[in-house]
């Protein structure tokens, strides 16, 4: 007896279950981190695009959709990295957003359109009380992904995205 071949919504489906390594409550898929999914006569490719070049979880997000794939039976995993075109903050899902938030992370602004970014860039928020009054404390937080800021209104530090 042979298992079914298995399809690449089953890939899309498992992939939906592996955590960003960095933030568990979004998946590589909320991120948009998977950009492509083919299944070739049981032999399935994987291409992600990480989401900072200098992310240093990058062989964790490899092994852990290699995992996922594997066990749907897949005789064969490729996972494959790409950074062209480069991850942009604008390809995370939207109900991913109000978990970042839940979770303490300031959701990046949308980048939009290139010449309205650099004019009019969308202030980054307090997460917790949604005060705007804000202050950047470092360039970046405990990994590259991420800046640091603190709230002036309620006192509290948090973890913002850079939008890219
Ligand atoms: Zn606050």
């Amino acid at each position: 007896m042979t298992a079914a071949p298995i399809t690449t919504e089953q890939v899309w489906t498992a992939l939906a279950a592996v955590p960003d390594p960095e933030i568990p409550v979004v998946s590589v898929t909320d991120m948009g981190m998977v950009r492509d999914v083919t299944v070739v006569e049981g032999r399935v490719t994987v291409t992600f695009t990480p989401t900072f070049s200098g992310c240093p979880a990058l062989h964790v997000i490899r092994d852990s959709i290699g995992e996922a794939v594997r066990a749907l039976g897949a005789a064969e995993v490729e996972v494959r990295s790409t950074l062209t075109p480069p991850w942009t903050t604008d390809w995370i899902q939207e109900d991913a957003r109000e978990r970042l938030r839940q979770y303490g992370i300031a959701p990046p602004s949308p980048t939009g359109d290139l010449s309205l970014i650099s004019l009019d860039p969308e202030p980054t928020r307090c997460p917790r009380c949604g005060s705007f009054n804000v202050r950047m404390t470092g360039s970046f937080g405990p990994t590259l992904c991420k800046r640091l800021y603190v709230c002036d209104a309620c006192r509290e530090p948090f973890e913002g995205f850079k939008s890219v």
